[in-house]
């Protein structure tokens, strides 16, 4: 029987009554023929209680407790669903990770899966179980130890059972009916898409638009396992939700899919440093030692052997970047004249494969900036995406000003 995996989030497993109205989903499916396989959250906010508890009873805490701790919330629901659909006579049993097994590397709270078996759900399947619910986030060590997958960890695993299993799709249900232009609280005319392209999902999930885990799309991506993502709160037809897919399967090729955007981002200018082979390396590779997520980087014209240096990175990492740079002057590595943070920027983006092969698009996008009176700080490109740094205070304006521009509210 062709197998589909249904993922649900936190918020559509936070009580019973949800959970039961999950389940009938998973009917709807199971009667459709499917063999299926539902991967859980946690019921949500547990995740996070588990999280505080570790903190409060042990600050330099071993990892291993921390994965055994926060890993539970996920087998209270995956019990919970099994129960549910044997009560609605479907036949269903649960899984925690250890069991199938998931197995993944040593990497506590952030471990990688390295293998899915799938001879024991097909054993079972073969028996005539209809439902295998899977505790989501959550794998076994080659040690023989629980792992966690990183926060939002259920989603690659729904993706990498659906690439075991060569899942007809992988539906991921959440709080949202799918993947918008742009956030919908920041414009009413965020319209939802019916298709788009991984990467484009890639870009949209890492600038901000938090609907799926950003590994979960890479192994996707890697894999072609389709994605779909819709609403566990409405009623579901066929053509519901997002579908996350290869760019290839997308006919329509328009510049721009969707404006993303990060709130809390800072740039920081090292002022007068010396424009030598290495002074790049000098200055970024104790940014990374001191796990600075940079971002943005420019380097300005030198005059006199001097160049300024700029780089983004987010706000609340201002302070270690500050360190890790002053404690490579100290050492003499690095010789600047001043260190000056702007923690009050933006950044904006706009999305698009159709940039491949539409040009111009650059252009409208710093001239609907301009025409809002809009002062951009940096820019940066890739194939696929163009972002800039503004001040925050014109933000919503900023993306509301070329959602209009780029016409996304159109179909
Ligand atoms: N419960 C875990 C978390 O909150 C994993 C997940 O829901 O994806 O991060
Ligand atoms: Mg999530």
């Amino acid at each position: 029987m062709p197998v589909l995996v249904m993922k649900f989030g936190g918020t559509s497993v936070a009580t019973l009554d949800r959970i039961k109205r999950a389940a009938k989903r998973v009917g709807v499916e199971v009667a459709k023929g499917y063999d299926v396989i539902v991967i859980v959250s946690a019921m949500s906010g547990k995740t996070n209680e588990l999280v505080g508890w570790v903190n409060e009873t042990s600050k330099f805490y071993d990892a291993r407790e921390y994965d055994a701790v926060v890993s539970s919330g996920e087998n209270v629901t995956a019990g919970l669903m099994a129960l549910t659909l044997q009560e609605m006579d479907i036949p269903a049993r649960s899984w925690q990770g250890w069991q199938v097994p998931l197995k993944t590397n040593s990497a506590h709270s952030q471990a990688r899966i390295e293998e899915i078996p799938t001879d024991n759900l097909n054993a079972k399947f073969g028996e005539g179980m209809r439902v295998a619910v899977v505790a989501g986030f959550q794998g076994v060590s080659p040690e023989g130890r629980i792992t966690t997958l990183g926060r939002g960890g259920s989603d690659t695993t729904a993706v990498a059972f659906a690439a075991a299993f060569e899942a007809e799709r992988c539906d991921i249900y959440t709080d949202v009916d799918g993947v918008y232009t742009t956030d919908p609280r920041i414009t009413d005319k965020a319209r939802k898409l019916d298709k788009i392209a991984f990467e484009e999902m890639l870009e949209l999930a890492s600038l901000g638009a938090k609907v799926l885990q950003t590994r979960s799309v890479e192994l996707a991506m890697r894999f072609g396992v389709k994605l779909r993502v819709l609403s566990s709160f409405e009623e579901q037809s066929d053509e519901a939700g997002t579908i996350v897919c290869a760019e290839e399967d997308i006919m329509e090729n328009r510049p721009v899919s969707g404006i993303a955007y990060s709130r809390d981002e800072a740039k920081m200018t090292l002022i007068s440093v010396a424009d030598r082979p290495g002074i790049a390396a000098a200055i970024f590779g104790p940014l990374a030692e001191g796990g600075i997520n940079v971002d943005m980087i420019v380097q300005n014209i030198s005059e006199e052997g001097r160049t300024d240096m700029t780089f983004s990175c987010p706000v609340d990492q201002v302070a270690r970047a500050e360190k890790a740079l002053n404690a490579a002057k100290d050492k003499g590595d690095i010789n600047f004249h001043d260190l000056v943070a702007d923690t009050n920027v933006a950044k904006v983006s706009a999305v698009g494969i159709g940039m491949r092969s539409q040009s111009g698009v650059a252009a409208q996008m710093f001239k609907t900036l301009s025409d809002e009176g809009i002062n951009i700080k940096v820019i940066a490109t890739s194939e696929i995406k163009i972002s800039v740094l503004i001040d925050r205070k014109y933000m919503e304006l900023a993306v509301q000003a070329l959602h209009d521009a780029f016409e996304l509210e159109k179909a």
